[in-house]
């Protein structure tokens, strides 16, 4: 369940402002535009992919404590790794195509001789 960043009271992923503290949770009144905060006397930025890829624009960088655009840097790595793993899937398979399609060649030309006998 989601918790308000001010009061850590429950809310829902579409409010706009906390019911409890009336802080805005979406910036520009928007619901598609979340507005990232963080904890108390630390910053955004030093765990944002887009400090760390030095993309980022924002005038607030490095010191940014409430930010729309924040990217998390550790659920970005993640979401890396696993795309890392799909495409060494893919890439094996491209490279061993030839040996797989023999095998099943193979495989299929057995289960036949010995249905046919
Ligand atoms: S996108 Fe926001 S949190 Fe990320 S580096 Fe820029 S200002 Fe900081
Ligand atoms: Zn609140």
């Amino acid at each position: 369940m989601l918790t308000c960043p001010h009061c850590t009271q429950p809310i829902s992923a579409e409010m706009l402002s906390c019911p409890y503290c009336r802080k805005p949770l979406k910036a520009f009144g928007h619901p598609g535009i979340p507005l990232h905060y963080a904890a108390q006397t630390k910053y955004l930025c030093s765990h944002c992919l887009y400090d760390q890829d030095d993309t980022c624009t924002f005038p607030q960088r490095p010191y940014a404590q409430t930010c729309t655009l924040y990217q998390n840097l550790s659920a970005e790595s993640n979401s890396v790794t696993k795309q890392k793993s799909v495409f060494n899937f893919k890439s094996w398979l491209k490279r061993h195509q030839g040996l797989l399609l023999l095998s099943g060649l193979l495989l299929l030309s057995v289960i036949l001789a010995l249905t046919a006998s």
